[in-house]
């Protein structure tokens, strides 16, 4: 059943809410053991508020938006009484003392928090493998990694436990985990969702969005997750968009007339047999009457480097609370091998004499990346193309950092950018799923969706 037909089934009495998430638990249950999406559940409070939520429809009292649906939070959102420790022995005990504002948009709006889900140590990372917890299965392909760094929160939507995962994603870690375990991914257009009580690892790059088994349910999640938030700074004031509204459309309806860039050099730089599946979501955009376009984007190579230079400097500052003071224990004593290489990479790129050399530099390309992937969207409605250029690894297998960091080229131009991008699936190569990334300008979200649900 998709989330907007469960949404209309526990509204109309057909489906308590209480037993939406009895379902949900009793997956959990059997299948996390070995999967580890969740991190921790909070059990009792989810069925209090179930519970309260099937009351209130029986006596025919006003519910939210979001009533009885069942929602998974990233280790690095606050939510309040739960462990948020970005899956990191830093912050092993740290209890969220207050709710984040999409935690806070989600209660209101009668959601469900069922639990806390697995990532990379602070989100560095594509495969969830970094996490102090373990690593994380991937469902849809056993044995290999789910992505990352919200492997935790594809993984719950991929088996089933929960409607609506929270994800962040500062280079990909939304959409790069959606592409390996075959769901639905979005992340908005920057400054759309709120980042008060995200733990950050860059704050210029990073951004809060919505997980789902499909596109209604990122309708959902982005109708409920986007408001302007005078806590953050950087939160846009946008009169956004329903983003159901274009559910009832018909796929021709959503496609025709409308103008799809294809770019040579992501094709270029990634696996032929991924791009032979892309090609078919494209056969089907041509055959719904939209047109295609090839492009030329010339600074794939810069974007990497760019990213990760931004990124380091960005988490050394962000790291620097983490000094075992005030919580937590000193962030140097106890992180993983990626975390440790960004503190230090990031104290040394930071360092006066060295600025003009490295920052400024990566400053400087990050607005002509963003001029360029402007200037092509110019002209057209979507870039649509591959979400991450080569199929997952199995866990465990040994990665050298540059390796870890090649899943990111596709992904880490829309952080830059700060333009709206999702992954939804296109296909399997030999059964392991294949993301389809739909891009599009600042403030057009709702293009990308009408395409996914189009596609769908
Ligand atoms: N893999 C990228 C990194 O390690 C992206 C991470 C993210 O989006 N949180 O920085």
């Amino acid at each position: 059943m998709k989330v907007i037909e469960k949404l209309e089934a526990i509204k109309n009495k057909e489906l308590s809410s209480s037993d939406n998430l009895e379902n949900y638990l009793s997956v959990i249950e059997k299948k996390n053991k070995d999967i580890n999406a969740f991190l921790e559940l909070g059990e009792e409070k989810a069925k209090g508020k179930a519970e309260e939520i099937d009351k209130k429809i029986a006596n025919g009292d006003e519910v939210g938006s979001l009533a009885g649906l069942v929602f998974a939070i990233k280790a690095n959102i606050n939510v309040e009484d739960f462990i948020i420790s970005a899956a990191s022995k830093t912050l092993e005990n740290y209890y969220g003392s207050y709710n984040a504002t999409v935690i806070e948009n989600i209660i209101k709006e009668d959601g469900i928090i069922v639990g806390i889900t697995n990532m990379d140590e602070f989100a560095a990372g594509s495969s969830t493998e970094s996490s102090y917890y373990g690593p994380t299965d991937n469902p849809a392909a056993p044995g290999r990694i789910p992505g990352g760094s919200s492997g935790g929160s594809a993984a719950a939507i991929a088996s089933g436990m929960c409607d609506i995962a929270l994800g962040s994603d500062t280079g990909g870690s939304i959409r790069n985990p959606s592409s390996h375990c075959g769901v639905f991914g979005f992340k908005p257009t920057y400054g759309a969702v709120s980042r008060q009580g995200l733990l950050d690892l860059s704050m210029s790059l990073d951004q809060i969005g919505p997980l789902s088994g499909d596109a209604s349910g990122i309708a959902i999640g982005l109708n409920s997750l986007i408001s302007n938030d005078p806590k953050d700074s950087t939160s846009l004031k946008w009169d956004s968009p329903n983003f159901l509204d274009p559910i009832n459309k018909t796929p021709e309806e959503l496609i025709a007339g409308k103008k799809i860039a294809i770019v040579r050099e992501f094709n270029e730089v990634t696996d032929s047999k991924i791009n032979g599946i892309i090609d078919n979501s494209l056969d089907k955009i041509t055959d719904l009457g939209g047109e295609i376009l090839e492009l030329n984007f010339d600074y794939i190579d810069l974007c990497l480097p760019t990213y990760y230079l931004i990124n380091y400097v960005e988490f050394f500052s962000a790291t620097r609370k983490y000094d075992g003071r005030k919580y937590g224990s000193k962030i140097e004593d106890v992180c993983g091998e990626e975390v440790l290489r960004r503190i230090e990479m990031g104290s040394y790129i930071s360092q006066q004499e060295f600025s003009g050399k490295y920052y400024k530099r990566a400053l400087q390309a990050r607005s002509l990346i963003r001029t360029e992937i402007n200037k092509l969207l110019d002209g057209v409605d979507l870039i649509a193309g591959p979400t991450v250029p080569k199929l997952p690894h199995k866990i465990g297998e040994n990665l050298e950092p540059m390796e870890m960091y090649a899943y990111d080229v596709l992904t880490v131009i829309a952080n830059l950018a700060g333009i709206p991008a999702a992954s939804m699936k296109a296909g399997d190569v030999n059964g392991i799923p294949v993301g389809l990334q739909l891009q599009a300008k600042p403030q057009d979200d709702l293009k990308i969706l009408e395409a996914m649900i189009a596609l769908e």
